[in-house]
């Protein structure tokens, strides 16, 4: 007889796995299917986050942070290291180890939920049915009053900088090597280009970064990506823009590539060549023809605002689905979905997302930016507090940058706040529970922060909105 379930997902990443636990936790029945193998030829819940994205690239922006400060800073602090060396092969043994102790963590989480962890393939039919083809064993015919696709995102190829998985590489590739290479070229200066080329920069390589647009950091606003790009710099990142990649060979000794900007046709050498420019929705054998699932025209998954897709009862999350491609997106996508199943209200507000990269200095922004406040035409006023009068970051000898926020003129309800600096992703949350509670400049200038902490810049750029700042002169 087949098994039949309330609730069945396809993809085990940080929208599907949420989604599932959440389910169960709402008393429904629930299997979670995931075919992710890691280049050991091991399976893994967890998705991209925990195997080959958010996770790992954290374990290894901290390990080569911490080898920069070692030789650039200790010695500030009267820290005497002698030579410092960086063993590559213990890093990424650590950056591995956490990344087992997460996916683990599914797996514990699954079990101690009640959400049946399938590993395999899933397949959604017509009539709410799922083919699940597991990695040994016979296919199966699962039902589901309830289906959630959650099959994630790949990285784009560019046809003519084609991964060899040796020397053109993707941002997994660039995760796992084993050796620093001498240099590195990277394609797209993203935000995987950046933090992944931050990493082998502390480490020693020589990055070139080639982007084809104009501007850096286009998404972010403006005041953050000059700071950022002038410390990029200093860093020794070689940030290209407006540069066109034309072709990319791999030769014996390394990748040459080719392309074009204002001054006309170029090119370099590098070891090797990390492809970063952009994400594809997972879609391929996800679904049958005839199970009524449409693709928009960049291959999305169409779904409402709920995450409804046109067939009643299946829904579909995270990166297959428009949206950014964050795990923190797709995982309250997950929450909403499960709450939406059993009946309740629930709703994402998809206009105050934090945005966080986590390069040094770190960004981090959530609401608009000052020029899309400016091109809705509402009226606003800006403060800002820089991180060289905070007693916090300089203790912490990170003082680069600053906080900004933009509120209303009219009603001083707080419309964005942008950070670059030290924790810059950890102080965001303030801003975003701000926004999420349409709160006023005034809000946090009369909410008490704790001395000294560099949650005080947040305050004190509230107060500069009003020309209130006390620790820094006013406009
Ligand atoms: P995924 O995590 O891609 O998971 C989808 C899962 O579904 C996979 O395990 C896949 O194998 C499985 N699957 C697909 N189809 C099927 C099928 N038919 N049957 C069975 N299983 C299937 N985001 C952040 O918010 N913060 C970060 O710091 C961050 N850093 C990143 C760093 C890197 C290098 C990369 C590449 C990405 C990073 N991201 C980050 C993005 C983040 O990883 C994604 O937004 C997130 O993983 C998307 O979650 P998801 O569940 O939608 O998909
Ligand atoms: P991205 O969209 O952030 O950046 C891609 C960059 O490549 C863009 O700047 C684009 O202009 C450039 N580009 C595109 N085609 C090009 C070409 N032919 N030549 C030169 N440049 C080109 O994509 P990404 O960095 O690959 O990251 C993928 C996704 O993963 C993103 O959506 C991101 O949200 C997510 N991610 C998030 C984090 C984080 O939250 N900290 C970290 C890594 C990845």
């Amino acid at each position: 007889m087949s098994r039949s379930f309330d609730v069945v997902v396809i993809g085990a990443g940080p929208a599907g796995y949420i989604a599932a636990i959440r389910a169960a936790q709402q008393g429904k029945t629930v299997a979670c299917i995931d075919e992710w193998k890691n280049k050991n030829g091991k399976n893994a819940f967890g998705g991209t986050c925990l195997n080959a994205g958010c996770i790992p690239s954290k374990a290894l922006l901290e390990s080569s942070e911490l080898y920069h400060r070692a030789g650039h800073e200790f010695k500030k602090h009267g820290i005497k290291t002698g030579n410092v060396e960086m063993d590559i092969a213990a890093m990424q043994k650590r950056r591995a180890s956490i990344v087992r102790q997460l996916t683990g963590g599914i797996a514990g989480l699954f079990k101690a939920n009640k959400v049946e962890g399938l590993v395999g393939h899933g397949k959604l039919l017509k009539n709410k049915q799922v083919e699940f083809t597991p990695v040994e064993g016979d296919k199966e015919i699962i039902s589901a009053e309830h289906i959630v696709l959650a099959s994630g995102s790949e990285p784009i190829e560019l046809p003519i900088a084609k991964f060899d998985d040796d020397r053109i590489i993707d941002s997994w590739g660039a995760l796992e090597l084993d050796t620093v290479p001498e240099s590195l070229g990277v394609v797209g200066a993203g935000v995987i280009g950046l933090e992944l080329g931050s990493v082998w920069a502390r480490l020693g390589s020589e990055v070139t970064i080639l982007e084809a647009m104009e501007d850096f950091l286009f998404m972010a606003d403006r005041d953050v990506a000059k700071v950022a790009a002038a410390d990029f710099k200093k860093q020794g990142l070689d940030v290209r823009l407006g540069a066109k990649v034309s072709k990319a060979t791999s030769a014996k000794k390394g990748v040459k590539v080719e392309y074009e900007d204002k001054d006309g046709a170029q090119s370099i050498e590098v070891e090797k060549l990390v492809v970063a420019v952009g994400r594809r929705p997972v879609t391929s054998g996800l679904f049958a023809d005839d199970a009524g699932i449409q693709l928009d025209e960049r291959g999305f998954i169409v779904v409402d605002d709920e995450c409804r897709t046109r067939v009643k009862g299946v829904y579909a999350i995270g990166d297959c689905v428009r949206g950014p491609m964050l795990a923190h997106k797709g995982s309250e996508e997950g929450v909403m979905v499960a709450d939406l199943i059993v009946g309740e209200i629930a709703e994402m507000n998809y206009d105050v997302i934090p945005s966080v990269l986590y390069t040094n200095p770190e960004i981090a922004w959530a609401g608009k930016t000052e020029a899309e406040v400016k091109e809705s035409g509402v009226a606003y006023k800006t403060g800002q507090f820089p991180f060289m009068a905070s007693g916090r970051a300089k203790a912490m000898e990170q003082t680069s940058g600053f906080v900004k926020i933009i509120s209303s003129k009219e009603d001083d309800e707080i419309l964005g706040v942008h950070i670059v600096g030290p924790m810059a992703g950890e102080l965001i949350s303030e801003a975003v529970l701000a926004l999420e509670f349409s709160a006023s400049t005034e809000d946090i200038q009369r909410t008490i922060h704790a001395h000294p902490s560099l949650a005080e810049a947040v305050h004190e750029a509230a107060l500069a909105v009003d020309n209130k700042a006390l620790n820094f002169p006013n406009k």
